[in-house]
């Protein structure tokens, strides 16, 4: 049986990836046009989104970014604006600032870095704050 994924290049997630990076200086040395995003809207995997490494792959025939980004739009339709933002900010994290080998959750506590603690941030309905202001 065919696996029905339906990926879309996502300008609109690379605009907010901009505003992060420009904001946050945990992320402030990512070069955004060396990752991919993307967005798929038909599988429900056991995550939001999914951060990886695009060097040696096929796929570099095509495109010349490092990292990809993928957001599983099944998942996080629900989330509001602030949540995106810390979802991204969370995924842009995994980007390393030298090399391309990413960075995994057990170097440093994610959610202490974006300074909300709590594991249930990203369900829907939460009030979260909002990284991109003040
Ligand atoms: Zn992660």
């Amino acid at each position: 049986m065919a696996i029905d994924c339906e990926f879309r290049e996502s300008p609109e997630m690379k605009d907010l990836a901009t505003r992060i990076i420009n904001r946050k200086s945990e992320v402030g040395y990512i070069d955004v046009n060396d990752v991919l995003f993307l967005q798929e809207y038909e599988t429900k995997p056991p995550a939001n989104a999914r951060c990886y490494r695009l060097l040696g792959h096929p796929i570099q025939a095509f495109r010349p970014e490092t990292f990809c980004i993928v957001f599983y739009e099944a998942n996080i339709d629900h989330m509001s604006p602030q949540q995106r933002a810390l979802l991204m900010l969370h995924e842009l994290m995994h980007i390393p600032p030298t090399g391309d080998k990413l960075i995994d959750h057990n170097i440093k506590d994610f959610s202490e870095i974006i300074g909300y603690g709590g594991t249930d941030w990203s369900r829907s309905g939460r009030i979260v704050p909002d990284i991109l202001e003040g």
